[in-house]
Protein backbone atom coordinates (compact mmCIF):
# COMPACT_ATOMS: atom_id res chain seq x y z
CA UNK A 1 0.00 0.00 0.00
CA UNK A 2 1.21 3.78 -0.52
CA UNK A 3 1.57 5.73 2.25
CA UNK A 4 2.76 9.12 0.95
CA UNK A 5 2.66 10.54 -2.16
CA UNK A 6 3.92 13.83 -3.31
CA UNK A 7 3.05 15.37 -7.28
CA UNK A 8 4.72 18.54 -8.30
CA UNK A 9 4.79 19.19 -4.42
CA UNK A 10 6.12 22.39 -3.18
CA UNK A 11 6.00 24.87 -0.16
CA UNK A 12 6.50 29.28 -0.26
CA UNK A 13 7.84 30.94 2.78
CA UNK A 14 6.00 34.11 1.77
CA UNK A 15 6.94 34.69 -1.57
CA UNK A 16 9.90 32.80 -1.61
CA UNK A 17 10.37 28.98 -2.54
CA UNK A 18 11.76 26.77 -0.15
CA UNK A 19 10.66 23.55 -2.00
CA UNK A 20 9.49 23.08 -5.33
CA UNK A 21 8.86 20.36 -7.54
CA UNK A 22 8.88 17.20 -5.26
CA UNK A 23 7.24 13.85 -6.82
CA UNK A 24 7.63 10.42 -5.21
CA UNK A 25 5.42 7.76 -4.03
CA UNK A 26 6.31 5.67 -0.62
CA UNK A 27 5.16 2.15 0.02
CA UNK A 28 3.95 1.47 3.40
CA UNK A 29 7.19 -0.62 5.19
CA UNK A 30 9.66 1.57 4.23
CA UNK A 31 12.96 3.50 4.98
CA UNK A 32 13.66 6.58 3.10
CA UNK A 33 16.76 8.39 3.12
CA UNK A 34 16.44 12.18 2.62
CA UNK A 35 19.57 14.32 1.87
CA UNK A 36 20.87 17.80 0.90
CA UNK A 37 22.71 20.44 2.04
CA UNK A 38 21.63 22.85 5.00
CA UNK A 39 18.63 25.17 3.62
CA UNK A 40 17.74 22.86 1.09
CA UNK A 41 14.32 22.15 2.40
CA UNK A 42 14.34 18.67 4.07
CA UNK A 43 12.67 20.03 7.21
CA UNK A 44 10.47 21.49 5.39
CA UNK A 45 9.02 18.66 3.51
CA UNK A 46 8.73 16.93 7.17
CA UNK A 47 6.87 19.57 8.40
CA UNK A 48 4.61 19.64 5.25
CA UNK A 49 3.48 16.07 6.14
CA UNK A 50 3.29 17.01 9.31
CA UNK A 51 0.48 19.30 8.40
CA UNK A 52 2.32 22.36 9.93
CA UNK A 53 2.90 24.33 6.64
CA UNK A 54 0.98 24.37 3.28
CA UNK A 55 2.32 23.03 0.62
CA UNK A 56 1.37 23.44 -3.11
CA UNK A 57 0.59 20.65 -5.50
CA UNK A 58 -0.21 17.34 -4.62
CA UNK A 59 0.83 15.70 -0.84
CA UNK A 60 -1.00 13.05 0.60
CA UNK A 61 -0.61 10.88 3.66
CA UNK A 62 -2.48 7.28 3.08
CA UNK A 63 -4.99 9.43 0.55
CA UNK A 64 -5.20 12.35 2.74
CA UNK A 65 -3.78 15.99 2.56
CA UNK A 66 -1.89 16.51 5.78
CA UNK A 67 -3.39 20.16 6.18
CA UNK A 68 -7.36 19.25 5.44
CA UNK A 69 -7.09 16.91 8.00
CA UNK A 70 -4.67 17.25 11.33
CA UNK A 71 -5.43 14.56 12.55
CA UNK A 72 -3.36 12.38 10.61
CA UNK A 73 -0.66 14.21 13.23
CA UNK A 74 -1.71 11.11 15.34
CA UNK A 75 -0.76 8.95 13.30
CA UNK A 76 3.11 10.34 12.50
CA UNK A 77 5.95 9.99 15.04
CA UNK A 78 8.32 13.05 14.79
CA UNK A 79 11.51 13.57 16.01
CA UNK A 80 12.73 17.77 15.41
CA UNK A 81 16.06 18.38 15.05
CA UNK A 82 17.91 19.61 18.13
CA UNK A 83 15.19 19.70 20.35
CA UNK A 84 15.76 22.66 23.05
CA UNK A 85 14.01 21.43 26.40
CA UNK A 86 14.19 23.75 28.72
CA UNK A 87 17.05 23.27 31.15
CA UNK A 88 15.77 24.77 33.75
CA UNK A 89 12.63 22.52 34.10
CA UNK A 90 13.81 19.48 36.11
CA UNK A 91 11.95 16.73 33.38
CA UNK A 92 12.96 13.03 33.76
CA UNK A 93 13.38 10.64 31.20
CA UNK A 94 9.69 8.99 31.57
CA UNK A 95 8.41 12.93 31.20
CA UNK A 96 9.80 12.95 27.68
CA UNK A 97 8.22 10.16 27.08
CA UNK A 98 5.47 10.64 28.29
CA UNK A 99 4.56 13.98 26.41
CA UNK A 100 4.03 12.45 23.23
CA UNK A 101 1.09 10.30 24.43
CA UNK A 102 -0.51 13.06 26.53
CA UNK A 103 -0.26 15.57 23.80
CA UNK A 104 -2.92 13.61 21.86
CA UNK A 105 -5.11 14.17 25.00
CA UNK A 106 -7.52 16.07 26.47
CA UNK A 107 -7.69 17.33 29.25
CA UNK A 108 -3.29 17.40 29.36
CA UNK A 109 -3.58 15.71 32.89
CA UNK A 110 -4.47 12.41 32.18
CA UNK A 111 -1.94 9.61 32.42
CA UNK A 112 -3.68 6.01 32.18
CA UNK A 113 -1.85 2.96 32.76
CA UNK A 114 -1.87 1.91 29.02
CA UNK A 115 0.15 5.43 28.50
CA UNK A 116 2.91 4.31 31.20
CA UNK A 117 2.62 0.70 29.63
CA UNK A 118 3.28 2.55 26.33
CA UNK A 119 6.49 4.44 27.51
CA UNK A 120 8.24 1.93 28.96
CA UNK A 121 7.56 -0.28 25.98
CA UNK A 122 8.88 2.39 23.48
CA UNK A 123 12.03 3.12 26.15
CA UNK A 124 12.93 -0.87 26.19
CA UNK A 125 13.09 -1.10 22.22
CA UNK A 126 15.22 1.57 22.19
CA UNK A 127 17.71 -0.37 25.21
CA UNK A 128 16.84 2.46 27.87
CA UNK A 129 14.09 0.91 30.07
CA UNK A 130 16.39 1.39 32.98
CA UNK A 131 16.66 5.03 33.07
CA UNK A 132 13.19 5.82 33.27
CA UNK A 133 13.51 8.21 36.38
CA UNK A 134 16.80 9.67 35.32
CA UNK A 135 17.32 13.23 34.68
CA UNK A 136 17.40 13.90 31.00
CA UNK A 137 19.57 16.72 30.96
CA UNK A 138 22.25 14.96 32.89
CA UNK A 139 22.09 12.41 29.84
CA UNK A 140 24.70 11.74 27.07
CA UNK A 141 23.81 13.13 23.24
CA UNK A 142 23.25 9.73 21.94
CA UNK A 143 20.99 8.41 25.24
CA UNK A 144 18.71 11.78 24.59
CA UNK A 145 18.58 10.97 20.98
CA UNK A 146 17.43 7.66 21.34
CA UNK A 147 14.75 8.77 24.20
CA UNK A 148 13.48 11.28 21.38
CA UNK A 149 13.26 8.16 19.31
CA UNK A 150 11.11 6.14 22.42
CA UNK A 151 8.69 9.40 22.64
CA UNK A 152 8.52 9.42 18.94
CA UNK A 153 7.62 5.56 18.75
CA UNK A 154 5.67 5.90 21.87
CA UNK A 155 2.17 6.15 20.34
CA UNK A 156 2.71 3.57 17.63
CA UNK A 157 2.91 5.86 14.55
CA UNK A 158 2.68 4.41 10.64
CA UNK A 159 4.98 7.09 9.86
CA UNK A 160 7.89 8.45 11.23
CA UNK A 161 9.62 12.02 10.85
CA UNK A 162 12.78 11.98 12.07
CA UNK A 163 15.16 15.19 11.70
CA UNK A 164 18.85 14.50 12.04
CA UNK A 165 18.29 11.99 14.21
CA UNK A 166 22.51 10.64 14.30
CA UNK A 167 23.08 14.55 15.63
CA UNK A 168 25.82 13.80 18.82
CA UNK A 169 25.55 10.13 18.50
CA UNK A 170 28.38 7.05 18.33
CA UNK A 171 28.09 4.62 15.61
CA UNK A 172 26.92 1.70 18.11
CA UNK A 173 24.20 4.07 18.97
CA UNK A 174 23.57 4.70 15.39
CA UNK A 175 23.45 1.40 14.49
CA UNK A 176 20.87 0.15 17.78
CA UNK A 177 18.87 3.27 16.09
CA UNK A 178 18.64 1.84 12.85
CA UNK A 179 17.74 -1.41 13.86
CA UNK A 180 14.50 -0.46 15.67
CA UNK A 181 13.85 1.25 12.69
CA UNK A 182 14.44 -1.52 10.61
CA UNK A 183 11.94 -3.65 12.77
CA UNK A 184 9.27 -1.15 12.95
CA UNK A 185 9.31 -1.44 8.92
CA UNK A 186 8.64 -4.98 9.19
CA UNK A 187 5.70 -4.15 11.18
CA UNK A 188 4.72 -1.80 8.46
CA UNK A 189 5.91 2.04 9.74
CA UNK A 190 8.00 4.08 6.97
CA UNK A 191 10.58 6.40 8.35
CA UNK A 192 11.71 9.36 6.36
CA UNK A 193 14.75 10.24 8.02
CA UNK A 194 17.36 13.20 7.37
CA UNK A 195 21.09 12.40 7.11
CA UNK A 196 23.95 13.99 6.29
CA UNK A 197 25.61 11.16 5.85
CA UNK A 198 24.72 7.69 4.64
CA UNK A 199 27.26 5.11 6.28
CA UNK A 200 24.80 4.08 8.84
CA UNK A 201 21.45 4.09 6.44
CA UNK A 202 22.70 2.69 3.43
CA UNK A 203 22.79 -0.85 4.36
CA UNK A 204 18.72 -0.59 5.14
CA UNK A 205 17.58 2.79 3.12
CA UNK A 206 14.62 1.34 0.36
CA UNK A 207 15.17 5.22 -1.03
CA UNK A 208 16.96 8.02 -1.22
CA UNK A 209 15.13 11.30 -1.89
CA UNK A 210 17.81 14.19 -2.70
CA UNK A 211 16.93 17.65 -2.21
CA UNK A 212 18.46 21.37 -3.17
CA UNK A 213 15.13 23.46 -3.00
CA UNK A 214 13.70 21.54 -5.33
CA UNK A 215 13.51 17.94 -5.58
CA UNK A 216 16.93 16.20 -7.54
CA UNK A 217 16.31 12.80 -7.61
CA UNK A 218 14.40 9.85 -6.09
CA UNK A 219 14.42 6.13 -6.19
CA UNK A 220 16.22 3.39 -4.59
CA UNK A 221 20.12 4.00 -3.15
CA UNK A 222 21.99 2.71 -6.03
CA UNK A 223 20.18 4.30 -8.57
CA UNK A 224 20.03 7.84 -6.86
CA UNK A 225 23.64 7.84 -5.52
CA UNK A 226 25.83 8.55 -8.29
CA UNK A 227 28.14 11.24 -9.10
CA UNK A 228 26.30 13.52 -11.08
CA UNK A 229 23.09 13.67 -8.99
CA UNK A 230 25.67 14.49 -5.58
CA UNK A 231 27.44 17.09 -7.51
CA UNK A 232 23.99 18.42 -8.24
CA UNK A 233 23.21 18.43 -4.94
CA UNK A 234 26.06 19.28 -2.95
CA UNK A 235 27.74 21.81 -5.77
CA UNK A 236 31.26 19.47 -5.43
CA UNK A 237 32.26 15.85 -5.96
CA UNK A 238 31.11 13.83 -3.74
CA UNK A 239 33.20 10.41 -4.19
CA UNK A 240 30.39 7.20 -3.98
CA UNK A 241 31.51 3.72 -2.89
CA UNK A 242 29.66 0.72 -3.40
CA UNK A 243 30.93 -2.22 -0.76
CA UNK A 244 28.97 -5.48 -0.63
CA UNK A 245 26.31 -4.51 -2.82
CA UNK A 246 25.57 -1.34 -0.83
CA UNK A 247 26.24 1.96 -2.30
CA UNK A 248 27.55 4.49 0.06
CA UNK A 249 28.01 8.55 -0.65
CA UNK A 250 30.99 9.95 0.92
CA UNK A 251 29.16 12.86 2.13
CA UNK A 252 31.05 13.67 5.40
CA UNK A 253 28.86 15.72 7.98
CA UNK A 254 28.64 19.06 6.93
CA UNK A 255 26.52 20.18 9.26
CA UNK A 256 27.60 23.59 11.24
P1 LIG B 1 17.07 22.14 5.68
O1 LIG B 1 16.24 21.39 6.67
O2 LIG B 1 17.37 21.33 4.45
O3 LIG B 1 18.30 22.74 6.25
P2 LIG B 1 14.89 24.04 5.75
O4 LIG B 1 13.69 23.26 5.36
O5 LIG B 1 15.07 24.33 7.20
O6 LIG B 1 16.19 23.37 5.12
O7 LIG B 1 14.87 25.45 5.00
C1 LIG B 1 14.64 25.56 3.60
C2 LIG B 1 14.62 27.04 3.23
O8 LIG B 1 13.49 27.68 3.81
C3 LIG B 1 15.84 27.81 3.74
O9 LIG B 1 16.18 28.78 2.79
C4 LIG B 1 15.33 28.47 5.01
O10 LIG B 1 16.02 29.67 5.27
C5 LIG B 1 13.87 28.75 4.66
N1 LIG B 1 12.98 28.71 5.83
C6 LIG B 1 12.84 27.69 6.70
N2 LIG B 1 11.90 27.97 7.62
C7 LIG B 1 11.44 29.20 7.33
C8 LIG B 1 10.46 30.05 7.92
N3 LIG B 1 9.75 29.68 8.99
N4 LIG B 1 10.24 31.27 7.34
C9 LIG B 1 10.93 31.66 6.24
N5 LIG B 1 11.87 30.90 5.64
C10 LIG B 1 12.12 29.68 6.17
Amino acid sequence: MTAVVAEHMGVKYGNTDALKDVSFRVTESAIVAVMGPNGAGKSTLLRAMLGLVRHTGILTIDGRDPVEHPGLRRTMGYMPQREHLAEHIPLRVRDIVLMSLIATKMPLSSISRSDVSAAKQALREVGLEHLWNAPFHTLSGGQRQRILLARALATGPRILLLDEPFTGMDLPSQEAFVRVLMKRREEGTTSFVVVHDMTTLAPCADYVLLLRGRMIAFGPPAEVLNEENLREVYGRSVPVLVHGGVCYALVGDRHA
